[in-house]
């Protein structure tokens, strides 16, 4: 009824403000294709009526095949937006799945943290059984991905809420020393290091003007966590600063955790440097153990490289290292896949975190393949599914359990990136961030802070300039910004 490689679309909608999300659904199905309302190989209308209190959203494809979904009308706020959307979307998702027979694993959702749905359900009163069955009948979940989110929310359990008086620190440093054929992070190359003292200079700065109205509000950090870019492409010198300052106007925090990321920058004195300061978890990520996938995505390092890092930071004393993987890397196969993830394994880090490759639209990945005339293809995203089923099979049968999961645009077969855990070791910052539960002050260039106001339900967002040089030079602005929306929280 609809070829899978239908390579455009033509979407109208009475409701312009559906729009995006409408957008989202074709894309599902299709991909990152263009969708526009006024051509396209077909043609898919969404037509919104309402009679005698009830909504009927109907999705038409090339004017002859078409499915609705009829709704009780809603009055009032959010609460119409939201059951509107929701009936919209639905409709379409029928028709789109019927059309090409096939079933996303994460059904409707687009745009919405899938843990999100389970907590909504049992704020409305179910069990943690009765919302993982409302997100399959209401949303098309699969099984599967409906049981790991109920395995999440369990181990989420008593440690999603941060106490009331607390918020967690983000610290960017938004340096590489090579981009990622697949990053499509603000990070610059670290290039000649000219910038990166004057970076040091104006994140400490940046430290010392916010601690000074986070402690009239009264409120302690809970959790740290230094990531970027890479924080270990910094010398051993400026980590020191960075973190010594941290820790002076941020004290006892209860976690701490430094992503140092790529192997290739990890050294002894950078690592003793990063324990002397009371970090207790970094992370050291292979994202593969094939050498020649790693010259293919610009990694620029090599496995043995990762193998040394790890272990220097088991000999040093870390009890918490974390490991990131990808899977569907290109060029590689399912038996790539199984040997990366069967080192770590043995290595026996203490999290590890799978992610599904995402080629975003900024990442040199996505220049390469649209110069080669390739992307992921049908194949491509079965096999990241064997991938991600295996992962967490042979991590679950290994002591690790999923702690937070997140979806991003354009992943290989609309797949999840998953956090693994061993018992006690979830890491609280992850968890916070995700679910939108703990405040974030965001500190350095592009990072957002993140401010919840419980009693409205609102969430106020705080960026920083993303450019590092206009960063340095508007640093005081930046940490108004955040002055202006915190002291709100007082006042409120
Ligand atoms: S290490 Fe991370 S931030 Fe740096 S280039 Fe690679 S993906 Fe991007």
């Amino acid at each position: 009824m609809m070829d899978h490689a239908v390579t455009s679309v033509r979407l109208t909608t009475n409701l312009d403000w559906l729009y995006p999300e409408l957008s989202e659904v074709i894309r599902l199905f299709l991909g990152d294709i263009p969708i526009a309302p006024d051509a396209g190989a077909v043609e898919i209308a969404h037509i919104h009526t309402e009679e005698n209190g009830m909504w009927t959203e109907n999705a038409v494809l090339d004017g002859n095949f078409s499915r609705s979904h009829c709704v009780k009308k809603v009055s009032g706020g959010l609460e119409e937006k939201r059951t509107l959307k929701r009936a919209a979307k639905t409709a379409l998702f029928l028709l789109m799945s019927q059309a090409l027979d096939r079933m996303p694993p994460w059904g409707s959702l687009t745009g919405i943290r899938p843990t999100r749905l389970i907590y909504e359900g049992m704020s409305r009163g179910m069990t943690l059984e009765e919302a993982e069955n409302w997100v399959k009948q209401e949303f098309f979940v699969s099984d599967e991905k409906a049981s790991l989110l109920k395995e999440i929310v369990t181990m989420q359990k008593g440690i999603i809420e941060p106490p009331k008086d607390t918020f967690d620190l983000y610290i960017g440093i938004p340096f590489c020393v090579t981009r990622c054929a697949y990053c499509s992070f603000a990070s610059g190359e670290i290039g000649n290091g000219k910038l990166t003292e004057p970076y040091v200079d104006a994140l400490i700065q940046e430290i010392r003007e916010t601690s000074a109205f986070m402690k009239k509000m009264n409120l302690r950090l809970r959790a740290g966590y230094m990531g970027g870019g890479t924080p270990t492409s910094l010398s051993a010198d400026q980590l020191d600063r960075i973190l010594k300052e941290a820790m002076h106007h941020f004290p006892d925090a209860v976690e701490w955790t430094v992503e140092a990321g790529r192997p290739d920058t990890i050294d002894k004195d950078k690592l003793l440097v990063i324990r002397n300061n009371h970090v207790d978890r970094i992370s050291v990520n292979p994202q593969t153990f094939k050498d020649e996938t790693l010259k293919i995505i610009g990694r620029r390092h090599t496995s043995e490289e990762t193998l040394r890092a790890f272990h220097l930071a088991r000999e040093i004393g870390f009890d918490h290292i974390n490991m990131d993987l990808i899977a569907a890397l290109p060029g590689e196969d399912f038996k790539d896949f199984e040997r990366t993830l069967s080192i770590v394994t043995d290595l026996n880090p203490e999290s590890v975190t799978v992610h599904s490759l995402a080629i975003k639209r900024s990442s040199k990945l996505h220049e390469q393949l649209t110069v080669q005339g390739t992307s992921h293809n049908q194949a491509d995203c079965e096999m990241a599914d064997d991938m991600i089923r295996y992962a967490r099979k042979t991590l679950s049968a290994l002591g690790w359990r999923p702690y937070y999961l997140y979806r991003q645009k354009y992943m290989a077969g609309n797949l999840e990136n998953v956090g693994y855990a061993k018992p006690g070791k979830a890491c609280l910052y992850n968890i916070g961030n995700m679910e939108e539960t703990a405040r974030v002050l965001a500190l350095g260039a592009g990072a957002i802070s993140k401010w919840i106001f419980p009693r409205e339900r609102r969430i106020e967002r705080a960026p920083n300039v993303k450019n590092i040089e206009e960063y340095i030079a508007r640093v005081h602005e930046m940490t108004e910004r955040k002055r202006i929306l915190i002291m709100e929280d007082e006042r409120s």
